[in-house]
């Protein structure tokens, strides 16, 4: 595996993580349906009151204020449905919606249903997050017709499912204890035992099975759904992660050694090789790396801990737990970040700085990085090298974690081979 979940605590983690993406995809299938079945229903009701035939459509209109008749009608029910129709600052959320789409994409009336902002851009039920598709579902009281549970309660099966995601989304560190997990799990198989519909839905048949028996540690999990989790879980913090598989990365010719979480140090390099504007240039790079630091260093494996490509593409080499092989004598207690290409006359792109700063937030949100932590040079440690180059040294020199490494403060120590 490529990160250690080799605690109970952390693979009940892992668990939590897939359950909720499993249950996101049952119910992105559920809401791609029913907005569809929806559409046609608002249509059926036009129809049949102002006799404005189904074959009519509209793709001018763009403001909710201004409409054409059939717009117009559409609109009056668009917030009809809606749940909190009465109160005065919800109702439809229009900003993520393109009217003139309406007639022929029905996850733009979806989209009226889910939190104000932050959906605009997602044009399909695949690309939208869970608190938006919980959120299109529960606030359109039309899919009441879907549930046995009655939703127009405060508290109901599809609030307590998106409260304890947003719990978990929230959660620091990669630790869950089993109480927290099996309470997590209740939660979403009761969303999907709902008897009106979920319950003989296929998709959520499929996912049941599948949640109780990775609850019961019945289902053994590969290599790739574990990649696969937490590059969902990397993209939620705005990061593109490349995992080891996917660079066909070499395996590690030692047992691995683990650090002790968190660390407080962060060294960052650069490789003074390829820039790599490309994911397909970056694999090439990080297996040319792997082999220098393999083959003709004698090192166990990639030397840094995370390497970053200009196109902002965040590349796993030993992955936060592991000891790396990148500064000398701080190797056990620090986590390495090399930026692809030579930055003595020039910067990173935007795109590979940014990925450093997510990795960062997120190196804390999961509990491998203390908040505090110290942001170094390659060279503050080790003076006799120009890594990570002049112009990005300057510039971590002026980030707010950035530290200086007075001298003799950390006795040098030659490390093992590692
Ligand atoms: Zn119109």
């Amino acid at each position: 595996m490529e990160e250690k979940f080799r605690t109970k605590v952390e693979q009940n983690w892992l668990k939590c993580w897939i359950a909720k993406d499993t249950i996101s995809e049952v119910l992105a299938e559920l809401a791609d349906i029913r907005f569809k079945a929806f559409y046609t229903h608002i249509r059926n009701d036009i129809y049949s009151n102002h006799g404005i035939l189904q074959a009519e459509t509209c793709s001018t209109c763009s403001d909710p204020s201004t409409q054409c008749n059939l717009c117009s009608k559409i609109v009056t029910r668009i917030w009809n449905y809606h749940r909190f129709k009465k109160a005065r600052l919800r109702g439809p959320s229009w900003k993520n919606t393109d009217i003139t789409k309406w007639c022929t994409e029905s996850w733009e009336l979806a989209k009226c249903y889910m939190p104000p902002t932050g959906y605009k851009e997602k044009a399909s039920a695949g690309e939208t997050d869970f608190n938006g598709i919980i959120g299109a579902i529960y606030n359109c009281s039309w899919m009441q017709n879907y549930f046995t549970d009655d939703l127009s309660q405060e508290t109901n099966i599809c609030t307590k499912a998106r409260d304890v995601v947003n719990e978990l989304r929230h959660t620091n560190g990669m630790n869950i204890d089993d109480r927290v997990m099996f309470s997590f799990f209740d939660c979403l198989l009761n969303l999907l035992n709902d008897t009106a519909y979920l319950n003989s839905f296929q998709p959520a048949v499929d996912a049941r099975t599948c949640l109780i028996r990775l609850q019961l540690d019945k289902m053994p999990l590969t290599e790739m759904e574990v990649n696969d989790t937490l590059q969902k879980r990397y993209k939620d913090e705005g990061l593109v992660l490349v995992s080891r598989t996917e660079w066909y990365a070499q395996s590690s010719k030692e047992a691995a050694q683990y650090m002790t979480m968190p660390v407080s140090h962060v060294f960052i390099h650069h490789t003074t090789m390829n820039e790599c504007f490309s994911q397909e240039k970056g694999v090439i790079e990080m297996r040319k790396i792997q082999h220098i630091h393999q083959d003709l260093n004698g090192w166990a494996d990639i030397g840094y801990n995370f390497v970053i490509g200009q196109d902002g593409k965040v590349y796993m080499g030993r992955g936060w737990d592991r000891v790396g092989a990148h500064t000398l004598g701080w190797n056990n207690k620090s986590i390495s970040f090399a930026f692809t290409g030579n930055f003595t006359e020039t910067l990173p792109t935007d795109d590979a700085l940014n990925a450093l700063e997510a990795a960062l937030v997120l190196g804390v949100k999961l509990g491998k990085l203390t908040p505090d932590f110290k942001l170094h040079g390659h060279r503050d440690a080790r003076p006799e090298t120009k890594s990570p180059g002049q112009k990005l040294y300057n510039q971590i020199c002026k980030h707010k974690h950035y530290e200086p490494i007075g001298p003799n403060i950390e006795t040098f120590s030659p490390q093992s081979r590692v």
